[in-house]
C-alpha cells in the first residue's frame, strides 16, 4: 500500500526523522491558513499524489508570500498532474502539503527496500540527490552506496556514520545524520514497510539534515498489524477496477493492452500474459480468480474486465485441478449469459473432466472459441482482438 508524502513524514517524525514543518490541506483557504500558522517567509506548496516527479510536472512550488501561496495552491489543487510515474493520463490533485521553505545547501538521496537476494533491508545512499535515482544507477552506479542491514543488530552507529561520510555529509552533521538513518530504519522495520525513499535529504545552511521529500510503501500482508497505517489508505489514488476486484477477493492489476485475461492461479496468469505477448498481443490486465473459482467469482471477474473499454477480446485460461472442468465450464456459461458479452471469447480448459467441460461450452450455444492448448489459445485471442 502507498501513502502520501505528508503521511510518510508523520510516520517518520515519530521515529525522530527530521522533516520541515508542514500542514496537509484540502482547499486554497486551508492552504493560506496553514502558511500563516507556519513560521518563516518562505513556503512550499506541494501536490499530494501517489507518484514522484511532481516538481518537474509543476506540482511543487516555492512561494515567497502568502499571496503566492494562494496563487500556487489555486493552480495546483484540481490540476491534472502528469509525471513520469503517473502515465500520460496523469492524476488529479486533491490534497496539498504546505511546508516551511528550507534553504538547501546540498541534496542527497536515501532509499531503503527489501533485497530479496540477501533477504535483508538494503540502505542505498548517494550524493546525487534531487535527481532521478534510476539515472544515477544507470550512468554512475558507483555513486550509490549500499549497506545490507543485519536484522538482528539493526543499523549500527558505525554503519550509519560510514554511509553518511561516504556520501559527503560534513562532520558537523554526522551525528544528526546517524540518528536520522537509524530512525528511518526503525520506522521501516517496525511498520513492515517495503520501501522508504527520501529524495532529497537536504543539508541546510546551518548544517541540519532534513527529509525534504518522503515516500513510503507497505507490505499489504502485514497491514493487519498496523491499523493506523491502513487508515491512511487513499482510495482516490487507486485504480477503481483494482478496488472492485479486491472486494471480491480477486487479484487484478490493470494493464495497457486490449486482451482481457481470466486465469486461475498467479503462475498460470503470468504465463498466459507471457504467451499472449509472444504471439503479438497485449494483455489488458492480470487476473487470478484463485484456486476455487466459483461461478459468482468468474461472473464478477468478467464484469470488471468488460468494464474496461479497451478490451477487444477475452482469453479464459483455466486448469481444473481442485475445481473440475465441468464445474468451471458451467460457471463460464452462466457468467457470459449474465454479462452480455460483446467481444470474442477464447477458452482453454485443461484438467479433470476436461471433455465434459468442453462439451458444456460447445453445447451452450454461445459464440465461444475453444482452444486446445495455450499456444493455440494465445494465437486465437490475438487474431480475434485484431479483427474487432
Ligand atoms: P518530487 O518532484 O515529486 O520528487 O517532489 P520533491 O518533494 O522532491 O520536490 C521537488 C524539488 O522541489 C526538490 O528536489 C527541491 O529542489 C524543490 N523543493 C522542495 N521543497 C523545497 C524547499 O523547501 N526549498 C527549496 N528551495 N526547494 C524545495
Ligand atoms: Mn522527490
Amino acid at each position: 500500500m502507498k501513502i502520501h508524502e505528508y503521511q510518510a513524514k508523520e510516520v517518520l517524525r515519530k521515529y525522530g526523522v527530521t522533516t520541515p514543518n508542514g500542514i496537509a490541506c484540502f482547499s486554497v483557504e486551508e492552504a493560506v491558513k496553514a502558511a500563516r500558522e507556519l513560521d518563516g517567509k518562505l513556503w512550499v506548496v506541494k501536490a499530494q499524489i501517489h507518484a514522484g516527479g511532481r516538481g518537474k510536472g509543476g506540482g511543487v512550488k516555492v512561494a515567497k508570500s502568502l499571496d503566492e501561496v494562494k496563487q500556487y495552491a489555486g493552480r495546483i489543487l484540481g490540476m491534472r498532474l502528469v509525471t513520469h510515474q503517473t502515465g500520460p493520463e496523469g492524476k488529479i490533485v486533491k490534497r496539498l502539503l504546505i511546508e516551511e521553505g528550507a534553504a538547501i545547501k546540498k541534496e542527497f538521496y536515501i532509499g531503503m527496500v527489501v533485497d530479496r537476494a540477501t533477504q535483508r533491508v538494503v540502505l542505498m545512499a548517494s550524493s546525487e540527490g534531487g535527481t532521478e535515482i534510476e539515472e544515477v544507477a544507470a550512468r554512475t552506479p558507483e555513486k550509490i552506496h549500499k549497506t545490507f542491514i543485519d536484522p538482528k543488530s539493526g543499523l549500527t552507529d558505525s554503519d550509519a556514520e560510514e554511509v553518511a561520510r561516504k556520501i559527503g555529509i560534513p562532520e558537523a552533521a554526522i551525528a544528526q545524520t546517524r540518528n536520522f538513518l537509524k530512525g528511518l530504519y526503525k520506522a521501516f522495520d517496525e511498520t513492515d514497510a517495503s520501501l522508504a525513499e527520501i529524495n532529497p535529504l537536504i543539508l541546510t545552511g546551518d548544517s541540519r539534515v532534513l527529509a525534504l521529500d518522503a515516500k513510503m510503501n507497505f507490505d499489504d500482508n502485514a497491514l493487519y498489524r498496523h491499523p493506523e497505517i491502513a487508515a491512511m489508505r487513499d482510495l482516490d489514488e487507486e485504480d477503481p477496477a483494482e478496488i472492485e476486484a479486491s472486494v471480491h477477493d480477486l487479484s487484478y492489476i490493470s494493464l495497457d493492452g486490449n486482451i482481457g485475461c481470466l486465469v486461475n492461479g498467479a503462475g498460470l496468469a503470468m504465463a498466459t500474459m507471457d504467451i499472449t505477448k509472444l504471439y503479438g498481443g497485449l494483455p489488458a490486465n492480470f487476473l487470478d480468480v484463485g484456486g476455487g473459482a466459483s461461478a459468482e467469482k468468474v461472473t464478477e471477474a468478467f464484469k470488471i474486465m468488460l468494464n474496461n473499454p479497451k478490451v477487444k477480446a477475452v482469453l479464459v485460461n483455466i486448469f481444473g485441478g481442485i475445481m473440475k472442468c465441468d464445474v468451471i465450464a458451467e460457471g463460464i456459461v452462466a457468467a457470459v449469459k449474465q454479462v452480455h458479452l460483446n467481444v470474442p471469447l477464447v477458452v482453454r480448459l485443461e484438467g479433470t473432466n476436461v471433455d465434459v467441460g468442453k462439451k458444456i461450452l460447445a453445447e451452450s450455444g454461445l459464440p465461444i472459441i475453444s482452444a486446445n492448448n495455450m499456444a493455440d489459445a494465445a494465437q486465437k485471442v490475438v487474431a480475434a482482438a485484431n479483427r474487432t
